[in-house]
């Protein structure tokens, strides 16, 4: 390797290696000869360019479709040192001829153009006068017809740019290319086959989660409960959908943003910015965001609803993770959802040959939702890259954590309550008659009639409409449209009715932060300090230092500008720049927390960081504690078997044994006080005191729980 290049990396990068794919391709520009990369998102492609551009004389020309990437990618070229440009519609006219006049100088080492740019004959002559070390086509996808996001602006402008006889070779870079694509793209830029470099698609430090059979809000809300602090976008199928998310999840007191089409751009500009400046951590957005965000510690991606085909949610979900670190790709499957993107493709200008062919690509989306095998395979079978016998044993089907529970008996119990209610209330108001509510407007309607009122009164009423919301999910329950929709029988509600049909609910768990192999409280102070650090620069945080690299300082405690070069991330010219800033705080933490220590040597830095440790093993609290403290903050029980994997009754084991270890109990939870007294009473009238004959000398609804609670209550037992 071009020992020029191995010196770049280095010094300017701060990385001691290059990537798989990076060295190969880099070789092929150095050595003029026109180059296809297809490396995954946060494989580091733009290091394909940077280096050789470095490499060689001249300014090497980027052409980007992405415009909103420009300035953060050149902030970052600027934060090393480099002399990098954009010229894009968003500069005013005045800045953009100043601008034109530095590039005829030849003053800077990297210019970003959108495509349009090159269709203007007075740019493509002022590159004619350059001397260029290379052209990039950045998203060289969008050049083909057959790529997922064609862009005809984008291939028109080939042909003008072949006329120049001063370029010395093209490098095109894409994360997404079937093989159509890749050949239609060597066609286009005369790029022989031994000049194709791909590294195939996998990334590894992704885990993708399919979650069905629960609802959408309750998952998104426990999600939150346990990652709130990281950054993340939920992707939904439409504006409404992302409105009224958005809606919910603030009224809840997160901080979040929105994003999608129908919002006036400055708004979407605002909102673009807060999230890649980690003002605000959670984006709620329709798919028209995304397309250029380059923020590099997004932990995960959600999808609310299913997207149109793999191609997309490939692209999509592979938002999270750039900077190599663990993420969470989730998607919420809900059976609905197919019948949305049916009438997408149904209304698009398409012809029928293409309508077929997205119709397929659906089937391929759905057909994710349904496999049982590991959801990388799947994937990177779509994509023609699976090696046989992969498995990433990482993914929901690969852990299999889904624990189905059945749920029949409780679903008769609702939609016969439904049908009593005259199918005339929505879900909040069903929960509440079956879990026997004494509230005002249930009494109001008389509903405390019904024979089903508080049929259910074990379940709190959160658990109810979680229920209701389930059954409405998997269309075993109609709704009325409307502001206040009312709950309706449907075909298939008759079928459960019957006992014609069984009723499963999954009982996944969120997938918990891992990675806590670093000292958070250190990198919190980093992430603060970084922060504002990149507020008064007016950049994205991640241009001074990315979350992987904060992260090793937090594992290793670099104490002096050595063992911080030692950083994966951290180069002679970041340090210059930054050093002097983090280094002190560092020192000053090391110094106050003088009991941490690094478990690794400075030095050897450059490994892969160390094994995942799980969280849940990480607590030395007993377990019923655990419990305990989650049922303390509110979580009914059956949400604490679901978070920590364990049977109801065991967690109720749990509570009962901190209650005699003279922990505080709300018992009205358990039991109401004419409850109590006839437990007790009954207990007094039999013979032998256990649990059995107590159990059936009480009406059939005391179940064991609460006779026990009393029993506890009362230290008789
Ligand atoms: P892509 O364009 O392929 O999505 P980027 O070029 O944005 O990926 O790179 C993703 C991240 O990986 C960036 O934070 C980048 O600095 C980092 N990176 C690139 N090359 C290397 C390398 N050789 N060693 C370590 N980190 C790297």
């Amino acid at each position: 390797m071009n020992g020029k290049a191995q010196k770049i990396l280095k010094t300017y990068f701060g990385y001691p290696s290059f990537r798989p794919g990076q060295q190969e391709t880099i070789q092929h520009v150095l050595n003029r000869q026109h180059t296809l990369a297809v490396m995954p998102t946060g494989s580091g492609k733009s290091l394909c360019f940077q280096v050789p551009g470095l490499v060689l004389d001249g300014t090497a020309i980027i052409i980007s479709p992405l415009i909103s990437l420009m300035k953060d990618q050149v902030d970052a070229l600027l934060a090393l040192g480099i002399s990098a440009t954009y010229i894009n519609s968003s500069l005013s006219i005045s800045e953009q001829k100043h601008r034109l006049r530095d590039i005829a100088q030849g003053r800077y080492k990297f210019v970003y153009v959108a495509p349009e740019r090159l269709e203007a004959a007075s740019f493509v002559n002022l590159m004619s006068r350059l001397e260029i070390s290379l052209v990039a086509f950045d998203e060289a996808h969008c050049i083909s017809q057959w790529g997922h996001d064609f862009r005809p602006s984008y291939r028109s402008i080939v042909p003008n740019l072949q006329k120049l006889n001063n370029i010395p070779v093209y490098v095109a870079l894409t994360a997404t290319a079937t093989e159509d694509v890749i050949e239609d793209i060597q066609q286009l830029l005369h790029i022989e086959n031994k000049q194709v470099v791909k590294t195939g698609f996998e990334r590894t430090n992704l885990s993708f989660h399919i979650v069905k059979g629960i609802d959408r809000l309750t998952y998104i809300r426990s999600f939150l409960k346990e990652r709130s602090t990281e950054s993340g976008i939920i992707y939904t199928a439409t504006r409404k959908q992302a409105d009224s998310l958005y809606e919910q999840l603030s009224n809840d007191g997160h901080e979040v943003l929105k994003y999608h089409a129908g919002m006036p751009e400055h708004e979407r500009k605002d909102a673009q910015s807060a999230f890649i400046h980690d003002k605000k951590s959670l984006m709620i957005a329709t798919n028209a965001f995304g397309m250029g965000i380059d923020k590099s510690n997004v932990r995960f991606v959600i999808h609310y609803a299913l997207p149109m085909n793999i191609e997309s949610y490939y692209q999509e979900a592979g938002r999270a993770g750039r900077d190599g670190e663990e993420s969470d790709c989730i998607l919420l499957f809900a059976p609905q959802d197919i019948q949305l993107q049916k009438f997408l493709i149904e209304q698009s200008l398409n012809d029928e040959e293409m309508k077929r062919k997205e119709y397929g690509k659906l089937q391929a989306m759905i057909n994710y939702c349904h496999t049982d095998r590991c959801l990388s395979a799947f994937i990177l079978d779509y994509f023609n890259d699976l090696q046989p016998g992969y498995q990433c044993k990482k993914c929901s089907n690969c852990e299999s954590n889904v624990e189905k529970i059945d749920i029949t008996e409780e679903a008769q119990m609702i939609l016969s309550c439904v049908k009593r209610m005259g199918e005339r209330f929505g879900a909040g108001m069903t929960a509440k008659v079956l879990k026997g509510s004494k509230d005002q407007k249930v009494r109001s309607f008389r509903l405390d009639q019904l024979p089903t009122y508080g049929l259910l009164s074990a379940y709190t009423e959160k658990e109810l409409t979680e229920r209701i919301q389930f059954l409405i999910a998997e269309q075993l329950l109609a709704t009325e449209e409307g502001q206040y929709p009312t709950l309706k029988l449907n075909h298939q509600s008759i079928d459960v009715l019957k006992g014609n049909r069984k009723v499963q609910m999954s009982t996944l768990s969120v997938p918990t932060a891992l990675d806590t192999d670093y000292n958070v409280e250190l990198f919190e102070i980093l992430r603060a300090l970084r922060k504002r650090v990149a507020a008064e620069e007016n950049v994205p945080p991640y241009v001074l230092f990315s979350d992987a690299t904060l992260r090793d300082i937090c594992r290793y405690f670099p104490g002096n500008k050595e063992e911080m070069l030692a950083i994966k991330g951290i180069s002679e010219r970041k340090f210059a720049k930054y050093g002097e800033i983090f280094l002190p705080e560092i020192i000053k933490w090391s110094k106050e927390n003088p009991s941490v220590q690094s478990k690794v040597q400075i030095g050897v830095v450059s490994g892969a960081p160390e094994a995942k440790r799980n969280p849940r093993e990480k607590s030395t609290e007993p377990s019923y504690l655990v419990s305990y403290q989650m049922f303390q903050t509110g979580k009914s029980i059956a949400d604490i078997a679901r978070t920590r994997e364990m049977k109801k009754l065991t967690i109720e084991e749990h509570i009962f044994k901190a209650a005699k270890a003279g922990y505080p109990i709300f018992w009205n939870i358990f039991f109401e006080e004419h409850e109590e007294k006839e437990v007790l009473e009954a207990r007094e009238n039999i013979t032998e005191p256990k649990l059995k004959p107590l159990k059936e000398s009480l009406p059939e609804s005391y179940s064991y729980t609460k006779i026990k609670a009393v029993l506890v209550k009362n230290d008789i037992m």
